[in-house]
């Protein structure tokens, strides 16, 4: 689960992460007054959405006067910002923040993250500040400083200094980075966070060392016990078939392919995304309706499916085990009668109760393929969805 940048940063804020002073708006009005409250001289108007790049994109405004503050609110609440991260439909901006604005000094760049080699919080940390780590990482990567940090032992000093080493911070500013560096990590593992992102970390002209913005993401299987987290959720910020999804259970990622999957066991999904590939087109989602679904999650899980309009052909894969075929049978049929099909479907069916599975299919007297095995029904989708085209 993301969240947007001013949440991140209140955050950070209980944990002492210095950050700016600042104010959600949620319209031109609330903007004027947080303004007002902040003081001046100089606000930043910052652009609410779950999506880096928006500086480049015009969505983050340094501005000298209360005009100026009311100029930039207006004309950014409710765009479409465009980023690089937003993808070419962009997202509506629905939330300001209002921040006061810094004298920048130097950006720098720090992250930390869940590595999975070593199964500990990594940082990354580089003297590029407001720039893509990933072409900083591409074409300089003499200039990033990775580290893991020991669980038992958490932050510790030397940590610290080798990151002021790398920034080229000296005196206070390294006590500073010292400092900083044990809450950064205290956050990230007290709220189970699964990245956080401050790009950039700043040096002040009056030598203060700040995050100017704040990208948090946490590990969703923890969130249960982070109900201040989940309150911060922004729902109009998802894929509206994935809020859906989660609250049947169901594992599901929308991608951007046109054949939808139906599929028990997340190795299953990710073969027979596999598969789709391997024949030549692209699987539209992941979706894993797990080892014991009933009939009405698969109903539910089949709607998802059909309601993304870029869906052209739909496979359902599925080996019962635990999950029995007929019930995956009648989940289908169920649907298919309440909301009808309209593109091509196939079905392959193994393992427990698979005669049961294929005679309810066959009772029902739906337009549906049968596979074989996963190769022929991959192939027959594939197929099927190029003649409909
Ligand atoms: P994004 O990463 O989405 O472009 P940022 O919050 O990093 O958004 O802002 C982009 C740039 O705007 C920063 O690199 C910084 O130069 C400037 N900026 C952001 N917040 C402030 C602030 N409070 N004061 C001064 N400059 C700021
Ligand atoms: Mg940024």
């Amino acid at each position: 689960m993301n969240i947007h940048e001013y949440q991140a940063k209140a955050v950070l804020r209980e944990f002492g992460v210095p950050v700016p002073r600042g104010v959600p708006a949620f319209s031109v009005e609330e903007a004027l007054k947080g303004a007002d409250e902040l003081g001046g001289p100089v606000w930043v108007v910052k652009a609410q959405i779950h999506a880096g790049g928006r500086g480049k994109a015009g969505g983050v405004k340094v501005v000298k006067s209360i005009d100026d503050v009311k100029k930039e609110s207006a004309r950014i609440l409710g765009s479409t910002l465009v980023t690089h991260q937003t993808g070419p439909q962009g997202k509506k901006v629905n939330r300001l923040y209002i921040e006061e604005g810094s004298a920048i000094d130097r950006e720098f760049y720090l992250s930390a993250l869940i590595d999975r080699e070593t199964s500990r919080v990594a940082f990354v940390v580089s003297t590029e500040g407001g720039m893509d780590i990933e072409e900083v990482a591409h074409k300089t990567p003499e200039k990033i400083l990775t580290f893991s940090v020991d669980p038992a032992t958490g932050i510790m000093p030397h940590h610290g200094r080798r990151v002021a080493q790398t920034l080229k911070l000296t005196g206070d500013l390294a006590k500073q980075v010292e400092v900083i560096l044990p809450k950064l990590y205290a956050a990230f593992t007290g709220k189970d966070m699964s990245l956080l992102e401050i790009n950039p970390l700043v040096v002040t002209k009056d030598n203060k060392l700040i995050c100017l913005d704040a990208k948090v993401g946490f590990d969703d299987n923890a969130l249960y016990r982070h109900p201040d987290i989940v309150a911060l959720r922004d729902l109009s910020e998802e894929d509206e078939k994935e809020t859906e999804a989660s609250k049947f259970d169901l594992n599901y990622i929308a991608l951007d392919g046109t054949i939808g999957c139906m599929v028990n066991g997340a190795g299953l999904a990710m073969a027979t995304m596999d598969i789709i590939r391997l024949y030549g087109m692209a699987p539209a989602n992941f979706l894993d309706v797990g080892g014991s679904a009933t009939k009405e999650k698969v109903t539910a899980a089949f709607k998802i499916i059909t309601s993304d309009p870029n869906v052209k052909g739909i496979l359902v894969n599925i080996f019962g085990g635990i999950m029995k075929c007929d019930v995956i049978a009648e989940g289908v049929v169920a649907a298919v009668k309440e909301i009808g099909l309209k593109v091509p479907l196939v079905v392959r069916l193994e393992g427990t109760n698979v005669d049961l599975g294929k005679k309810i299919i066959a009772e029902s007297k739906l337009n549906v393929t049968s596979g074989d095995d996963l190769d022929d029904a991959a192939q027959k989708i594939v197929k099927a969805v190029k003649e409909a085209a």
